[in-house]
């Protein structure tokens, strides 16, 4: 069942994503009538999208509303107690039942989770973020033992979709798999290769374009030395996350490193990486974005 919503939902990213690439490419071109007819099938394109989505929706809250009913039903046919009838009689729902007949008590009303907003889990409420005067979703202890750490290896065999690694939750329901992208020093290095996402995102696209503009402006083809599609990402380590050795956490050269960077540059680095790390989380909380997993955020 989990499988088969993995699959759904990676099937509507799928239509979504081709919608977002076939926009990015109509942006470059001219305003021209093909052009307007192109943008007017998008729209149609990210309607229908939207009415089959609703459609999905309406159809698990019918499900949904089914499965209460019968729930209810089961209980009334047999929870306590029963009217006075003959010997057998004939229950709400057309059972047949008697006198004296073993029954369960009937609790309070059975909930069943809403399928459609899942893993927002009861102890997750609101708590005020005094920095930055925002109620932030996120649960409370009374003993600091009681956080969880906040790395945890992945591994199940059975998912084609996220590998087995090192992941941490930002936001309930919100995964990410831990990237580990090779780090440059930016004392030593100025290319900046690969370190900054081309807005273009697909190499051929961004090719176009730069031979759009040469041709525009007359002038020299450049080249792009930002990172497109399938490229991994590089970082740069600058002086001011760890000043003795910035290009400290490239996986090349970490376990080496970890032995020469003292206390005060960590609590630094730490400083420069939750700090990053809160902000995107109070950007997928307040955007309420939820159940989603990024195994490759160092990726483009
Ligand atoms: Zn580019």
């Amino acid at each position: 069942m989990d499988n088969s919503l993995q699959l759904y939902t990676t099937t509507l990213e799928k239509s979504f994503s081709l919608l977002v690439s076939k926009y990015c490419k109509l942006q470059l071109k001219d305003h021209t009538e093909a052009s307007i007819n192109e943008g007017t099938n998008l729209i149609k394109d990210g309607s229908k999208l939207v009415h089959t989505l609703k459609k999905h929706i309406q159809s698990l809250e019918t499900l949904l509303c089914d499965c209460e009913d019968f729930i209810d039903e089961v209980y009334d046919d047999i929870s306590h107690p029963q009217p006075e009838e003959d010997f057998v009689y004939s229950t709400a729902y057309g059972m047949l039942s008697y006198k004296g007949r073993d029954h369960i008590e009937r609790k309070k009303q059975i909930t069943i989770p809403r399928p459609i907003v899942k893993s927002t889990k009861e102890e997750n409420k609101r708590v005020l973020l005094h920095e930055i005067d925002y109620q932030f979703k996120t649960y409370t202890v009374d003993n600091l033992t009681n956080i969880k750490p906040m790395f945890g290896y992945y591994n199940n065999p059975s998912d084609k979709i996220n590998p087995p690694g090192l992941y941490c939750c930002i936001v309930p329901s919100v995964y990410i798999k831990v990237p580990f992208p090779e780090l440059i020093d930016s004392t030593r290095e100025y290319s900046r290769v690969r370190s900054i996402r081309c807005k273009y995102r697909d190499k051929n696209i961004c090719d176009e374009q730069r031979f759009k503009m040469a041709r525009y402006h007359n002038s020299n083809l450049r080249t792009c030395n930002f990172a497109h599609r399938g490229e991994q990402i590089i970082k740069i380590g600058y002086q001011s996350r760890c000043s003795s050795i910035p290009r400290f956490g490239d996986p090349a050269t970490l376990l080496r490193d970890v032995k020469n960077v003292n206390l005060e540059e960590i609590k630094n680095v730490i400083m420069y990486g939750l700090n990053d790390i809160i902000s995107s989380a109070v950007w997928f909380d307040y955007n309420n974005i939820s159940n989603v997993t990024y195994p490759d955020i160092d990726i483009v």
